[in-house]
């Protein structure tokens, strides 16, 4: 009753290899993106008017935000690590292309799990008789790929005693996943503590240079694994997060890295030329980004915004409609999409949300292995993700890497949700 194994499949689910090498391909330009849109005031801010006028949640992010601004920026060493998730959508001639969900700029989890799975399922293989299959799985670890970044941001932070903070939730149900990147820092002699928003308002405290101590302990690096999203939040944490944003700190992700994960800031990169004023003089890197984007449409007042909310109302099964919110189970989808559209397509609150095309994978048949639920063999799509890591010590990227791969499977009925929202569970891609 206290400890359950995560969910996984009982054998790996087939992956087409160009696909998962375009994945990690396009990893490096996407966290040169997420650093670019970072430290690009004007676009945020433009990006997310129509947003924060309707949504609290990411209104009060913008505040901090421009407050931090405002006073100055004490961080000059800055971490990002994310998670760019995709699933291969099935062509009317049936050829599968790689197309991008979303990609996670805070708290983006399962590193941990996920760096265990391959010898799970080699086992499998295994026991069935299949060692050759077996052989063919990849060794996968981005535990340590993300502890490398949080290491050299340690270290680039330049004081020995200080310690790396891992920023948890109050029920803790995903922390083996978070102790395999905590014993990859500790290996390494770095000392990691764990602090809910709540340690940091009680304790926690900045110094003349804006040196952040927990209890008396220097804070080099704070990890996020907590904050995103609004029950996170009282008014409490609210000014523990303004404390952690406004400290020398590195805070993986830092507010304006958190802003740029956002759904609305990924409808608004889809625009022509965004991606070209963003990332200047890299015409390569932008054509392997906008290859994986899918059609993604904005709600905001005006004619474009009708005219897609009318469309999408006639035809509610091409789209997904997505609020501004993290951690699965938010969108909406076929009637409920249409029901939900149909009542806001005129008012503001429309632009709390975006739409996106549907994209619809090939199913393949597997079972899902979950504690204390019968097994049965399910339809099922596969969602691959990709790790990324880069460090960044003013204006020179020391660190831009692909850190690991993972991949999640849920059965066809669950339209949404992630392996926390209790629909997807942990596999291993199988490239064929
Ligand atoms: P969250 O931040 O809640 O994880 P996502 O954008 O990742 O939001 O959506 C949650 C889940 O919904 C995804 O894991 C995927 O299963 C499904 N989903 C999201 N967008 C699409 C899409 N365009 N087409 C098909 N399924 C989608
Ligand atoms: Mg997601």
């Amino acid at each position: 009753q206290v400890v359950n194994y995560a969910p996984f499949t009982l054998l790996p689910s087939a992956v087409p290899s160009a696909l998962f090498e375009q994945a990690y391909a396009v990893q490096q330009d996407f966290n040169l993106l997420v650093d670019a849109i970072s430290q690009n005031k004007e676009f945020l801010e433009h990006s997310l008017a129509s947003t924060i006028k309707v949504d609290d949640f990411t209104a009060q992010l913008f505040r901090i935000h421009m407050q931090v601004l405002e006073e100055g920026l004490a961080q000059s060493v800055f971490l990002g690590i994310n998670r760019s998730d995709y699933m291969f959508d099935c062509g009317v001639d049936g050829t599968p292309a790689l197309k991008q969900i979303e990609i996670n700029t805070i708290a983006a989890s399962f590193g941990g799990l996920t760096s265990r799975t391959a010898a799970v399922h080699g086992r499998v293989l295994k026991v069935l008789g299949k060692s050759e299959e077996a052989s063919r799985l990849l060794p996968n670890n981005p535990s340590k790929g993300l502890a490398l970044g949080i290491a050299k941001a340690w270290e680039l932070y330049g004081s020995q005693s200080a310690v790396v903070m891992f920023l948890v939730e109050e029920v803790q149900r995903n922390i083996f996943d978070q102790r395999c990147v905590e014993n990859e820092l500790w290996n390494r002699n770095i000392r990691v503590i764990r602090k809910r928003f709540r340690d940091v308002f009680e304790k926690g405290s900045l110094d003349d240079a804006k040196r952040l101590y927990m209890d008396g302990q220097e804070v080099a690096v704070v990890y996020y694994r907590e904050g995103y999203v609004p029950k996170n939040y009282d008014q409490q944490n609210w000014e523990a997060r303004l404390l952690l944003e406004r400290s020398r700190a590195v805070k993986c992700p830092d507010i304006a890295t958190q802003l740029a994960g956002t759904k609305k800031v990924q409808q608004e990169l889809s625009r022509p030329g965004m991606l070209e004023r963003l990332l200047p003089g890299r015409a390569e890197a932008v054509a392997r980004i906008r290859a994986t984007f899918a059609g993604l449409y904005s709600l905001d007042m005006g004619e474009e915004g009708d005219k897609i909310a009318a469309t999408a109302i006639a035809d509610p099964d091409r789209f997904v409609l997505k609020p501004q919110r993290e951690g699965g189970g938010n969108n909406l989808y076929g009637e409920e999409l249409r029901q939900v559209l149909e009542k806001i397509r005129d008012s503001p609150e429309r632009t709390s949300y975006i739409l996106m095309d549907k994209i619809k994978p090939q199913p393949a048949i597997n079972y899902l292995l979950r504690a204390h639920s019968p097994l049965q063999v399910s339809e099922c799509i596969s969602e691959l993700g990709i790790f990324g890591v880069y460090v960044r010590q003013g204006q020179e990227m020391v660190m831009n890497t692909a850190a690991g791969h993972l991949l999640r499977t849920k059965a066809i009925e669950h339209a949404d949700g992630g392996v926390a929202a209790g629909v997807a569970v942990l596999d291993t891609p199988y490239l064929v």
